[in-house]
């Protein structure tokens, strides 16, 4: 890719006035300044499929915490008691297993998607993206007109159209990423919580207040004067797309070979050879980076295909057939054909499988209840009057049913048990955890090395069974003594 950059022809005569144009990133000037791009939007059909992707990603992270499912929002991760309700399943963080096996899911996920697809994920689905190019973006056009209207009225000083303007645009954007930030925090908070107890009473809810605050500022930072800098600059799924691509990879390309020599329409004499590029760069005002696709594979390029639908209206008006910039691979650039499956691809569809597979059994495979016992009391045991031992514990059961459970406990061995509880039946609300006391008291007999092992059989109302073993402490008799 830098080398494609650095064929630009240089010389003594050229290489002040172009090594900076040439070098530098699209939206940085000569002088090290930012350089604001203002694209014009081709409404193509690549364009039309992007609008109905960020619309759908827009009405789900706006819709999730609002859909009720198994008595909580649809996406919730309750950090205050440390559970995850997804889609009316409950999570602990106890699931280790399957936090593991979600994170490997993802991480191969990422490699799949960037091998194969390049960087559609950055054009289509990102939330950049979405919200910068289907939110924020839109309502610029808006209030200022075309990317030339834009660019005159930041040129033009200070009037009170200019301030009118500039404070509609900023005061939409603030109600749109106060919003954006409200929805986000509500994925941890609840909206129930947000307008039940933290709008009624924000002094009592700094710590929440705050990071809404914190977020929205991060979010105008970002859509407002940040923008293509975050995915030319800041963004590290750019950098690591080099090394997840290959000749194969799906990418955005200019057909250098049909579109070379490029020549302005009016630069064209009668029987001269010319490409199909008339040099109008409509591609590169397009582009939402700055980026001029036409010298080459460019890690700038987010794969937003804007260039695509600029360049078919282009090659429309001018007689010739669409695609001179499309979507097509270093291989197909060479003259090959592409190669959709390829042992990498192969590789990660066995993994990904496996990833999610193992993902979804453990997820199937999920016991409707955790049940967890632990020693209480200050003594390790007590030997009672009767010269029985007794052990004291604590019983946890979590619920992972969005119903109700109704828990059993019985002992089931050695012979001479008998098991205590501070309540029984166990009712456990849909999602909770419930702890209860327990006292376990055995024959003396039964100890070995000072342990004895106890099963207990918990049965709950809705079909959960589980035997739960446990170390009971006692004495050592006299002749097994330390
Ligand atoms: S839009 Fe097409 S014709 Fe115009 S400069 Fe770009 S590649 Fe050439
Ligand atoms: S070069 Fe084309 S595909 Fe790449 S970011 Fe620019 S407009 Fe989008």
């Amino acid at each position: 890719m830098e080398a494609q950059r650095n064929e630009v022809p240089r010389g003594p005569s050229r290489l002040f006035d172009v090594a900076p144009e040439e070098e530098l990133l699209y939206s940085i000037t000569a002088e090290g300044k930012r350089k604001f791009i203002h694209p014009v939007v081709h409404k193509g059909r690549y364009w039309k499929i992007r609008r109905s992707m960020a619309y759908a990603l827009m009405v789900l992270f706006f819709g999730l915490p609002w859909i009720p499912v198994g008595g909580h929002p649809a996406v919730f991760l309750d950090l205050a008691s440390r559970q995850f309700h997804i889609l009316g399943g409950t999570f602990h963080p106890t699931d280790n297993l399957l936090l593991a096996a979600l994170g490997v899911s993802i991480i191969i996920t990422v490699f799949f998607v960037g091998s194969t697809f390049g960087r559609m994920w950055c054009g289509y689905a990102c939330p950049q993206t979405v919200y910068l190019e289907f939110m924020f973006r839109p309502i610029e056009i808006w209030l200022e007109g075309t990317p030339v209207a834009q660019r005159k009225l930041n040129a033009a000083p200070w009037s009170a159209k200019k301030a009118a303007v500039k404070s509609a645009k900023w005061a939409l954007w603030t109600v749109l990423a106060l919003l954006m930030a409200v929805t986000f925090v509500s994925y941890f908070v609840s909206w129930s919580a947000l307008l039940g107890d933290v709008l009624p009473n924000p002094a009592a809810n700094k710590a929440v207040v705050g990071v809404a605050l914190f977020l929205t500022g991060m979010i105008l930072f970002d859509f407002g004067w940040f923008r293509d800098q975050m995915c030319t600059v800041a963004c590290p799924y750019g950098r690591l797309q080099n090394v997840m691509a290959d000749p194969d990879t799906i990418l955005v390309a200019y057909d250098q070979p049909r579109g070379d020599p490029k020549t302005k329409l009016k630069d064209r004499i009668e029987g001269g050879t010319y490409g199909d590029c008339i040099d109008c760069k409509s591609c590169v005002s397009a582009c939402p980076t700055g980026t001029d696709i036409r010298r080459g594979l460019q890690p700038e390029c987010i794969g937003s295909a804007q260039c695509i639908d600029a360049c078919d209206v282009v090659m429309e008006r001018t007689g010739k057939p669409p695609g001179l910039i499309r979507y097509t691979s270093e291989r197909e650039q060479a003259g090959g054909t592409r190669r959709i499956w390829r042992p990498r691809v192969i590789i990660y569809l066995v993994l990904l499988t496996v990833a999610w597979g193992t993902l979804a059994a453990l997820v199937i495979g999920r016991a409707e209840a955790l049940v967890e016992i632990i020693r209480g009391g200050r003594e390790p045991y007590r030997i009672l009057p009767t010269g029985e031992v007794a052990n004291q514990q604590r019983l946890r059961i979590t619920n992972q049913l969005p119903q109700t459970q109704s828990f059993t406990i019985q002992v089931l061995s050695p012979a001479g048990a008998k098991l205590v509880l501070s309540e029984s039946p166990v009712v456990v609300s849909p999602a909770e955890l419930s702890a209860i006391n327990a006292v376990t008291t055995v024959p003396p007999s039964v100890f070995s090395d000072g342990q004895a092992e106890v099963r207990y059989l918990v049965t709950s109302d809705r079909g959960f069974k589980k035997e739960v073993k446990f170390l009971l402490l006692g004495p050592y008799t006299d002749s097994e003594g330390p």
